[in-house]
């Protein structure tokens, strides 16, 4: 096994399915299910999960709920996503814990970087929610902050395509997968994939992120084992 101990980011998209908004329950087993492969092969596994399935600060409904109302919807939106998650985790065998950035008891314990590393050692998948508890921030963001406090190996960023491109493949026949680009290229070839300041935090704390397709079976084992699936960005 190459990364002992990783990150997952996934998107709230990535629960949706082919739906446009919400949570499918087949893409919640898929992901349960590829988390278990890697877990059952004696990887750490943390995830922070996103929101944007559901809200998204910047797309708020309407002039009256500022972009700090809208964020934290956002980030509310990312605990309902943990708990949907953690159910299917824990429907499969995988003891789980849910850590918060904003309080709430009865939910979730609040995020202590050490008790998350304690679980992980303890062979328990960690779900980080609510993002860093701050608006103006993204769930890509808290990805790299979280990994880099519970010292992951590296953050894997599953996404629906299989990492990034010279352009868009979805519109561009020609568009040629790269294996692996530096942090610079990163910024200079302003990918959408993950948002600039998680970039910025990666490559300040020498943090390796593969962009992976995480809805192709047995992919996420796959790269936690050292194959050379997706794009590495690294220094
Ligand atoms: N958000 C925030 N601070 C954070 C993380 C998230 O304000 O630290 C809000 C923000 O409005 C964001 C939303 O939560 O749009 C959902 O997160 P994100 O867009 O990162 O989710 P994803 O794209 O991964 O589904």
């Amino acid at each position: 096994m190459k990364y002992k101990r990783s990150l997952l980011k996934l998107s709230g998209e990535s629960l949706m399915g082919d739906k446009n908004f919400g949570l499918h329950s087949t893409r919640l087993q898929q992901h349960a299910e590829e988390v278990k492969k890697a877990v059952d092969m004696g990887a750490q596994v943390a995830i922070v999960i996103g929101g944007g399935n559901i809200f998204r600060g910047y797309s708020r409904l309407n002039s009256t709920i500022d972009r700090i109302g809208g964020d934290y919807m956002g980030m509310l939106a990312t605990v309902i996503n943990g708990i949907a998650l953690q159910s299917y985790l824990e429907n499969i065998g995988i003891c789980t814990s849910i850590q918060t950035a904003i309080r709430m008891d009865q939910i979730a314990e609040p995020f202590v970087k050490d008790k998350a590393i304690h679980h992980l050692e303890k062979g328990r998948v960690v779900i980080f929610v609510a993002g860093l508890g701050n608006p103006y921030f993204t769930t890509d963001t808290a990805a790299v902050l979280r990994a880099i406090e519970i010292k992951a190996d590296v953050l894997l960023k599953g996404t629906r395509v299989d990492g990034v491109y010279t352009k868009d493949p979805e519109k561009d026949k020609y568009a040629k997968k790269l294996k692996k680009i530096s942090f610079d290229m990163a910024y200079q070839m302003g990918i959408k994939v993950m948002d600039q300041t998680a970039f910025i935090l990666g490559n300040e704390n020498n943090l390796p992120i593969i962009i992976f397709d995480i809805n192709r079976k047995g992919n996420f084992k796959k790269v936690i084992s050292g194959e050379e699936i997706g794009t590495l960005v690294s220094k």
